[in-house]
């Protein structure tokens, strides 16, 4: 069965928001496997974001994400990958739909990285790679 990497960003967990995502995925028929508060370093968000670096978001994304604690979840479920970024909503808070994590809870503080208060694997090589990242020893 598909796995997918939820992370329940610094902001979601400041607002208490971590039993209302995890009660919207199970709601929809998720399956829980593991469950983990982290206060990432450097080189993990470094290795996590890969992608982003060099883009003008990347610097204050990482200083955002080493803010607070985050809740990482491995959630298990047939189509999960692209089913929680449905749950979700698009990453802009301001526009995602209503109905949507990011829709419902999220907008724009005016901040220089938009603080969206989950993340989700985008493919299965992603979510294979990051949940090897957060859940190692
Ligand atoms: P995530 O990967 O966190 O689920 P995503 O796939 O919707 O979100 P990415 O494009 O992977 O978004 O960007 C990673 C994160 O960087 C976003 O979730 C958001 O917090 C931030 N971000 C992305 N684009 C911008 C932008 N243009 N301005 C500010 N912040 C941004």
């Amino acid at each position: 069965v598909e796995e997918t990497l939820v992370l329940v960003k610094p902001d979601g967990v400041a607002r208490n928001l971590t039993g209302e995502i995890l009660r919207r995925i199970e709601a929809k028929g998720y399956s829980l496997v593991d469950i983990r508060m982290i206060e990432p370093d450097r080189a993990l968000l470094a290795e996590h974001y890969a992608e982003h670096e060099g883009k003008p978001f990347y610097e204050p994304l990482v200083e955002f994400m080493l803010s607070g604690p985050v809740v990482a979840l491995r959630v298990a479920g047939n189509r999960v990958i692209e089913g929680f970024r449905a749950l979700a909503g698009t990453t802009d808070p301001t526009t995602a739909a209503p109905g949507t994590i990011r829709g419902d809870f999220g907008r724009d503080w005016g901040l220089a990285v938009q603080q969206n208060l989950v993340h989700g694997s985008d493919s299965p090589e992603s979510a294979a790679r990051e949940l090897a990242l957060w859940f190692s020893a």
